[in-house]
């Protein structure tokens, strides 16, 4: 089994209340190729700059994941620059440099074609469309979006949305793609969108899944899900902690035999659990290191976290 991902591959600048980093590795398709490496097989499609080095792309290859769909253009890399205030759930774009993406066309290798999962990493919704049409045969789609492409691109979204199986966003954006401030209006609105599924992230609060009505075969009784989070002390440096989530969601479907409700809750929890990693250090730095076993050691702290005892009087 492969996940395709496409998304950016990214310089970053930032800054939290911990501390400030210049031109760090990151970007969508990074954290969420790094996730769902601990899961599956992935291959990324993307484009870099010239001052992307052998040490950036070492990350990922290290980590098994074919990078032979990641063009090399003449330029710079992208490059996003952002805050976290007081709220770490919300970046704080300053900058934007699209570079190398300006002119992207992404083109899919052939070694690429058998790919059965796609995943839409957040990049200009044009070329997720673009390539969500050269992958018709695909078992699944998921994506995520930013803010910046629901405010200012909105008619290139919806068309890419037509075509998704489900949807990763966090609070603000359902509210601002759907108008409604309350979740389960908001899950509606923009399931009636396209996407059988939503699943709407609370940041440091666990995440909500919505279906619609059948999503899949299996899931005709299958209402909201809610899976938690871990509650840390410190986090370091949220970015990316979305795209982890991604990576850790759908690598775990990916690596299923089959779509049931219930390997899509434990799915949400492996989310969780990449997530609740990516935010202890700056950039990818906590994903380099992770084990499978330390995976599993955080899943259970997940199961615990959230688990009742049905008869808690006879306990
Ligand atoms: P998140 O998981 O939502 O925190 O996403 C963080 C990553 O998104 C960062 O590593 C950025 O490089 C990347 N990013 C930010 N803005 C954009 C954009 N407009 N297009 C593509 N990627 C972006």
């Amino acid at each position: 089994m492969a996940i395709l991902v496409v998304g950016s591959v990214a310089f970053d600048s930032i800054e939290t209340p911990s501390g400030k980093v210049e031109k760090v590795l990151g970007g969508s398709s990074t954290y969420f190729a790094l996730a769902a490496s601990f899961f599956t097989n992935v291959r990324v499609i993307g484009v870099v700059g010239e001052d992307f080095l052998p040490e950036h792309e070492a990350v990922m290859t290290r980590r098994g994941i074919d990078t032979r769909g990641i063009e090399r253009a003449p330029g710079l890399t992208f490059h996003w620059t952002g805050e976290y205030k007081e709220n770490l759930s919300e970046a704080k774009t300053l900058k934007t440099d699209l570079n190398v993406f300006a002119d992207f066309q992404p083109k899919i290798p052939a070694v690429y074609q058998d790919s059965e999962y796609l995943f839409l990493g957040n990049i200009d919704p044009v070329l997720q469309a673009l390539v969500r049409s050269q992958m018709p045969d695909v078992k699944l789609v998921c994506g995520d979006t930013m803010n910046l492409w629901i405010g200012h691109f909105r008619e290139n979204l919806e068309k890419m949305l037509k075509d998704l199986d489900v949807l990763l966003i966090n609070d603000g954006e359902a509210k601002m793609l759907s108008g409604e401030r309350n979740m389960v209006l908001a899950a509606e609105k923009v399931m009636a969108l396209g996407p059988k599924a939503v699943i709407i992230k609370h940041g440091e609060f666990g995440a909500t899944s919505f279906f619609r009505g059948g999503a899949f075969p299996g899931f005709e009784q299958s209402g909201p899900f809610r899976a938690p989070a871990l509650p840390l002390a410190e986090v370091v440096d949220p970015t990316g902690a979305g795209d982890s989530f991604a990576g850790g969601f759908y690598g775990y479907i990916a690596s299923q035999p089959k779509l049931t409700p219930a390997v899509f809750r434990r799915a949400l929890f492996y989310g969780g659990v990449m997530g609740s990693f990516t935010v202890e250090q700056f950039s990818t730095t906590r994903l380099e290191t992770l084990t499978r076993a330390e995976i599993e050691d955080r899943f259970k702290l997940f199961v615990q976290l959230s688990h009742l005892e049905q008869d808690d009087e006879q306990a």
